[in-house]
């Protein structure tokens, strides 16, 4: 795989991620390639008590194999009652191996009988441009939404058949992926992330 001038790494394995991340960072003679592409199979530990840390962890591990700017995220979700967590345990809430089917469970079961108005949760992503050794630019996104008694939907992945969204009276596994995409956390991050991008290869 040839590495041009203008390349940037999406720090994903995930096809399904990395194809949404190329979509909303789409610009004009950038190149770029994820870790499927550049057949990267080193595990990175995200030993990270942050999204921040976790994401800069990945990033900086993926820079410093390729000399390549690099982008990376990472992403959760917070439920006020449970004091933000699972936050950066997400992935594996009920444990290792956990399922997205384990988490949503083990989630619906910690918060049985609690009102609706007591189910807050936000999703959050942080997404990085890393450059240069220690140099980046951080942005950050959100959406505010409820956790429902029941799963509903079967679009997306993780919580999103539990994470209700009031103004539009869906759960996120009811949208299609470019519906999400304008409100998500993900989406919100590297929109707010290209025009570093941009700034980064216009001074170069
Ligand atoms: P990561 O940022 O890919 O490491 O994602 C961490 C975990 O957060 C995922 O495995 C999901 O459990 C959860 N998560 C992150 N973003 C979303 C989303 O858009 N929908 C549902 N779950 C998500």
């Amino acid at each position: 795989m040839s590495i041009s001038n203008k390349t940037v790494i999406i720090a994903t394995k995930n096809r399904g991620k990395s194809r949404e991340i190329k979509e909303i960072l789409k610009i004009d003679g950038v190149k770029y390639l994820d870790l499927y592409d550049l057949d990267f199979n080193d595990r990175i530990v995200e030993y990270g008590r942050s999204f921040e840390e976790n994401a800069l962890i990945k990033a900086a591990a993926i820079f410093d194999r390729y000399r390549k700017p690099v982008v990376a995220d990472d992403s959760g979700l917070e439920v006020e009652a449970l004091n933000g967590r699972p936050g950066v345990y997400s992935a594996r809430y009920a444990g290792e191996n956990a399922t997205d089917r384990d988490n949503n469970e083990l989630l619906l079961e910690e918060l049985l009988n609690l009102p609706d108005i007591d189910r807050k949760a936000r999703f959050v992503c942080v997404a990085v441009f890393y450059y240069d050794v220690n140099k980046y630019d951080v942005e950050k996104g959100e959406v505010e939404g409820y956790i429902t008694h029941n799963p509903v939907g079967d679009q997306g992945f993780g919580y999103d058949p539990i994470f209700y969204l009031p103004d539009l009276k869906k759960t996120m596994a009811e949208l299609t992926p470019e519906e999400k995409n304008k409100i998500s956390h993900r989406g919100k991050a590297f929109r707010r992330l290209k025009s570093h991008i941009i700034r980064y290869f216009n001074e170069r």
